[in-house]
C-alpha cells in the first residue's frame, strides 16, 4: 500500500483539507480524508505531498489521438503503424501532465483504450469512440480529393455516413471496432474546408437513426456543434452530450438543462484559435467567430447550472504540447469559470461524462487516480496548468511519476 499525505481538496464539497491522507492500492482508494486518526500498516510508503495539494487525475472528455506530430520521431509519420507509435509516445506525454483518463475519439484510441486496459502499454484510461462520423461535405469531410469510399476505408479520424441507412451501418461499424460511444459532426466547424460553422450537416432522420441504432447498443451519442441550430436538432433527436457549443443560445441551454445534457467545452481552442499562426484564409475567417460566441454559451450555460467537463480537442502536439493539456483549466478561468467550477470540469464532471463509475473524486472505494501539483489549484490555475507543476501521478494505482520525498516522520505518518 501506499499513501500521499498533504493538503487535499475534495471536488464534491469544495473544501480542502490542510492535514489529509490518501491511501491507496493497485486499484482502489482505500482512505481518503484527514490525516489524524488513519492508522497505517508497517508496509505503507507514504509520500509528502509538501507544498503541494492531492487531487483525483484529470480527464480529458475530448481527445484525437492521431500520433502523427510525434509519428515524425519514429518513422515517416505518413504510415499509420508510425502514429500509433506516436500516438503511445502521446499518451505518456498526458499522463507526465497528471491526466490520468481521456475520452477519445479516433480509431488509434480504440487499440491504445485496450492496450492501456491489458497493461501492455503505459497510459491514461481511455474510453474509446472510434471514429468520428460526419456527412459527406461536411466537418470531417477534410480531404475533397478522395472518394467517401476511400475515406471511409483508409482515414483513421473520419467517417463519412449519408441517409438514414448508411447512419444505422456506420454506428454499428464504430461499436464492431470496440467503441464505447459514437460521436457525431452535427454542424459545420472551423477546420472543414466545404462548409460553414453554423451549417446542420445530419437531417433530423438521420440524427434519429443514430441515436436510435447508440440506444440499441446500450450507449449513447455525443454532437460536436458550432452553430445553434445543429446543436438544437441533436438535442432534439437525443443526443445525450456537447462537444464544444461554441454558438448555444438560450433555446438550446434550455433543452439542455431539461435533459440533463453536459457540455464538453473546449475553451483553450475556441478561445485562441484564431491567434493560431500559418492558418489558410478561409478557416482564419471561420476561427475570428469562435471567442465572443464560446463565451456567451459558457456564461449560459452557468446561469442554467449545466455541467461543464474539460474537454481539449488536442489531435496533434504541432500547435500545442501534450505536456500543456492542463492549459485548458486556465482558459476555463478565462471564460469566466471560478477555480473550484474549473478543477470539477477536469475530474468530477469529466468522470461522468467518461461514464466510469467510480472516477473523478478522492474517496474511499475510488479508483486509484490521483495527483499532486505543486501549489494550491484555488488559488492559481498555473500549478495545473503544465506537466512541470505536477509532481506525482498514480494512474490506476500505478505511480508513474513521484518527485515527491518519502516521509519518514512516523510519528506524524502513524
Ligand atoms: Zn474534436
Amino acid at each position: 500500500m501506499q499513501a500521499v499525505a498533504g493538503r487535499m481538496l475534495d471536488v464534491e464539497t469544495g473544501k480542502t483539507i490542510e492535514d489529509a491522507l490518501v491511501a491507496f492500492d493497485e486499484e482502489r482508494i482505500v482512505y481518503a480524508g484527514a490525516r489524524e486518526g488513519y492508522p497505517l500498516g508497517e508496509d505503507t510508503q507514504v509520500w509528502d505531498a509538501g507544498s503541494g495539494t492531492i487531487l483525483p487525475g484529470f480527464i480529458d472528455c475530448h481527445a484525437h489521438l492521431t500520433g502523427e506530430e510525434d509519428a515524425g520521431e519514429f518513422g515517416s509519420g505518413k504510415l499509420f503503424g508510425d502514429q500509433l507509435i506516436g500516438a503511445v509516445h502521446q499518451l505518456g506525454l498526458i499522463l507526465q501532465s497528471g491526466f490520468t483518463g481521456i475520452r477519445d475519439m479516433s480509431e488509434a484510441g480504440l487499440y491504445l483504450s485496450r492496450g492501456v486496459e491489458r497493461g501492455a502499454i503505459q497510459g491514461p484510461r481511455i474510453v474509446p469512440g472510434g471514429r468520428v462520423m460526419g456527412i459527406t461535405s461536411g466537418h470531417v469531410d477534410l480531404a475533397p480529393e478522395m472518394s467517401k469510399a476511400e475515406i471511409n476505408a483508409h482515414d483513421h479520424l473520419s467517417y463519412l455516413i449519408d441517409g438514414p441507412d448508411d447512419c444505422v451501418r456506420g454506428v454499428r461499424e464504430q461499436f464492431r471496432m470496440g467503441a464505447k460511444f459514437i460521436k457525431i459532426c452535427a454542424t459545420g466547424g472551423v477546420s472543414s474546408p466545404t462548409d460553414r460553422i453554423d451549417d446542420v450537416q445530419f437531417s433530423p432522420e438521420e440524427l434519429r437513426a443514430i441515436v436510435g441504432e447508440a440506444k440499441r447498443h446500450h450507449s449513447y451519442v455525443t454532437a460536436h456543434c458550432t452553430g445553434y441550430e445543429g446543436a438544437y436538432q441533436a438535442l432534439l433527436a437525443g443526443v445525450e452530450c456537447i462537444e464544444h457549443g461554441v454558438m448555444l443560445t438560450p433555446r438550446e441551454v434550455e433543452l439542455m438543462a431539461k435533459n440533463d445534457v453536459p457540455l464538453v467545452s473546449t475553451l483553450e481552442i475556441s478561445l485562441h484559435v484564431a491567434n493560431i499562426p500559418g492558418f489558410p484564409d478561409w478557416m482564419h475567417k471561420k476561427a475570428l467567430q469562435c471567442r465572443e460566441n464560446s463565451l456567451r454559451s459558457v456564461a449560459l450555460c452557468r446561469e442554467a447550472g449545466i455541467r461543464i467537463a474539460l474537454g481539449t480537442d488536442y489531435s496533434n502536439s504541432k500547435n500545442t504540447s501534450y505536456l500543456t493539456l492542463g492549459r485548458e483549466f486556465l482558459a476555463m478561468e478565462e471564460a469566466g469559470m471560478t477555480r473550484l467550477e474549473a478543477v470539477r470540469a477536469g475530474t468530477l464532471y469529466a468522470a461522468q461524462v467518461m461514464r466510469v463509475q467510480d472516477l473523478g473524486v478522492l474517496k474511499e472505494g475510488y479508483l486509484s487516480d490521483i495527483v499532486v501539483c505543486d501549489g494550491d489549484p484555488l488559488e492559481s490555475l498555473e500549478c495545473i496548468s503544465d506537466a512541470k507543476h505536477i509532481r506525482f501521478v498514480a494512474a490506476g494505482g500505478r505511480v508513474v511519476k513521484n518527485l515527491l520525498k518519502e516521509k519518514t516522520d512516523s510519528a506524524v505518518a502513524r
